[in-house]
């Protein structure tokens, strides 16, 4: 386990494996973990209510991170929306760099991580697949938890979501020039999470 800061960025899509690959590399290295994504979920989740974007950024609580209706497509949109606003983005680069530097290191898991939030951390991953397996493990997800939506409905919002977050023009989600693509399209999770695992592995400071 690395004793000083040590941040790992992993970025991507929605549903490409990024939240899976990034609590397992946690969990073997013994990092901290924050899924930016649930930032903005819970800032969308707010607007859904009433309350100004802006405001619901500048007064996030942690608490607010823990509800249980973060996960559902109508949030995954309005978080989507809100990310296109640079107000929102810039109230929460504070709260993600200081979680990033903390000691004994940690992986943020999101779209701007290895490019805005944090361009000098030592391991950067875009994590993709194609958007048709995403949208079907998405679906598969959803459809377990009871949702009521189908297969087209899901392809449909996953495409839109991947428009709109590459075409903002306040931090886009795009691969830093110096992260490793890993094409999630044709591997097991296991087989995946094996791969980002060796390339953090060779990246981690070697004891003396
Ligand atoms: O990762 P997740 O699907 O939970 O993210 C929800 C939305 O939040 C994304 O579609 C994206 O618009 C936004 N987001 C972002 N920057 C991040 C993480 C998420 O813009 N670092």
């Amino acid at each position: 386990m690395p004793t000083a800061s040590f941040t790992v960025a992993i970025d991507g899509p929605a549903a490409a494996g990024k939240g899976t690959i990034s609590k397992g590399v946690a969990a073997r290295f013994g990092l901290a973990h924050l899924d930016t994504g649930l930032l903005y979920r819970a800032v969308g989740r707010r607007t859904l209510d009433g309350v100004d974007s802006v405001t619901a950024a500048q007064s996030l609580t942690a608490e607010e991170l823990e509800q249980g209706d973060l996960r559902t497509a109508d949030v995954a949109q309005a978080a989507s929306k809100v990310a296109v606003i640079p107000e929102v983005r810039s109230a929460l680069v504070d709260f993600q760099r200081a979680f990033a530097r903390r000691a004994g290191g940690a992986v943020l898991d999101g779209r701007d991580i290895g490019t805005v939030i944090c361009p000098h951390a030592e391991v950067k991953l875009f994590v993709t697949a194609s958007p048709e397996v995403r949208a079907e493990r998405r679906y598969l997800e959803l459809n377990a938890k009871g949702a009521d939506v189908t297969r087209e409905q899901v392809l449909a919002d996953v495409r839109e979501r991947d428009s709109r977050d590459a075409a903002r023009s306040a931090a886009p989600m795009k691969a830093a020039d110096d992260a490793v693509l890993l094409d999630t399209s044709d591997l097991s999770i296991d087989d995946a999470l094996a791969q980002a695992i060796a390339v953090v592995q060779k990246k981690l400071p070697v004891a003396d």
